[in-house]
């Protein structure tokens, strides 16, 4: 039970935040008390040079007389007193970190200065009225307007207290009166002392948890950055994938799939706006002998070579090249009408010729050589694709009676 009401005491006079808060925790008191013992020398000055002004017309001649002119003496002891530290703590409060313990020492020194010169006027305060009303608010004022640790506290209510009791009898006759003021004052620094622990312990709590907010905030970003970046990641590689299926594995080109979506979407786009649609067949001649002749592996890179000469020739955005099936391209070539079909064609074949690959088994030339049909249409509601591809399947059988060759429907 003791040990229990032990251990809250303990729990509520020693206060203090987790070890790697402390730092943080000891610069943010000091800058809460280094901004208030600024706020609280500006009132104290502009109140104290208010009273002595009125002291100056109130009294007159007879301010220059005891008891009045201590009173004077204090208020201008204040005065100066306040401008001081309202200076110090300008020039401290620029770099809190740096002036951590100037800053501390200055804060118990104001709170000193404060409580003695309180005491020091209710002492006065006995020789005529015999109240401490000052004293005692003074105490409340050091109890609830900065924030110390305990102990510091402690010791300066102890100092000014026994300040105030050792010279109380000199100021006031009354035996009465003066067990009346210590019970009084000694009360009021119980109170404070209570009031200010709950506000000291609410800040240290405040404090550590708000560190603890920011801790997870800053992890839970972290994270989310994180998250990000997978997602960026998953989305190119959503994209790779979806390029990769789109594509023929050996030649780069568009594969047969794609074939089917592209042309439905062109044929579509052409009809919109009416215009040419090319649908060209590219197929090698005489391959399988080729294959048979000089190997899969040969043929491969010939079917290589003849997608990538395609590509060079139908290089325009729209062009689409496709992969129909083993040695067989189909170029998809909007906004393509029958004399540039042919160019384009022309083009093409001579450049596979040109390519100069040996293909000895070959009736039609020493080299390899493509045939290609096509058809160009402007699509319409008379006409369909099916009618397209029929079409450039047509003349790319046409085409393949000779070899070599090419035929464009229309
Ligand atoms: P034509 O002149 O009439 O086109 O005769 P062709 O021999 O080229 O045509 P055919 O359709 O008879 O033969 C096509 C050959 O292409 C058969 C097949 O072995 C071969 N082929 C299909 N795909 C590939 C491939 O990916 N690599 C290789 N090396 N050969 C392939
Ligand atoms: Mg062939």
């Amino acid at each position: 039970m003791l040990s229990r009401i032990g251990k809250q005491l303990k729990n509520f006079f020693v206060i203090s935040v987790e070890e790697k808060y402390q730092n943080d925790f000891i610069n943010e008191i000091n800058s809460i008390n280094s901004s208030r013992v600024k706020v609280c020398s500006v009132t104290f000055i502009v109140c104290e040079v208010v009273v002595i002004i009125l002291s100056f017309l109130i009294k007159q001649e007879n301010l220059l007389s005891r008891p009045d002119l201590y009173y004077l003496l204090m208020y201008i002891i204040l005065t100066m007193g306040m401008v001081g530290f309202l200076l110090s703590f300008i020039k401290l409060g620029k770099n809190i970190q740096q002036n951590k313990k100037k800053i501390q020492v200055g804060a118990v020194l104001f709170a000193c200065f404060i409580l003695f010169w309180c005491a020091g006027i209710s002492l006065l305060d006995q020789l005529s009225y015999g109240q401490i009303v000052v004293y005692l608010s003074a105490i409340i004022c050091i109890g609830v307007i900065p924030f110390f640790r305990t102990i510091v506290l402690l010791l300066i209510y102890v100092g000014a207290e026994a300040f105030f009791l050792i010279l109380q009898p000199y100021f006031q006759e009354s035996a009465e009166i003066i067990f009346g003021n210590g019970i009084n004052s000694f009360t009021f620094i119980v109170f404070a002392l209570v009031i200010s622990r709950m506000r000291y312990k609410s800040i240290a709590e405040d404090f550590q948890n708000k560190r603890i907010i920011q801790e997870k905030n800053a992890l839970l970003e972290e994270k989310s950055i994180r998250m990000n970046d997978i997602n960026k990641l998953l989305i190119e590689t959503n994209q790779r994938l979806k390029d990769l299926s789109q594509r023929d594995y050996l030649t780069g080109v568009y594969n047969r799939s794609m074939f089917d979506q592209t042309l439905r979407v062109e044929w579509d786009r052409c009809k919109r706006h009416h215009i040419p649609l090319t649908l060209m067949m590219v197929d090698i001649d005489f391959f399988k002998q080729f294959n048979d002749t000089y190997g899969h592996q040969a043929g491969d890179e010939c079917i290589k070579r003849v997608a990538e000469v395609l590509s060079l020739c139908a290089r325009r955005s729209s062009d689409v090249i496709t992969r129909y099936g083993g040695d067989e391209f189909v170029l998809i070539l909007p906004h393509m009408n029958r004399e540039s079909a042919l160019s384009l064609a022309e083009e093409l074949s001579r450049r596979v010729r040109e390519l100069f690959i040996p293909h000895a088994n070959s009736t039609v030339s020493d080299c390899l050589t493509v045939s290609v049909g096509a058809n160009t249409l402007i699509p319409s509601e008379k006409s369909t694709i099916q009618e397209l591809f029929r079409n450039a399947d047509k003349a790319l059988y046409e085409a393949k009676l000779t070899r070599d060759k090419i035929v464009i429907n229309q």
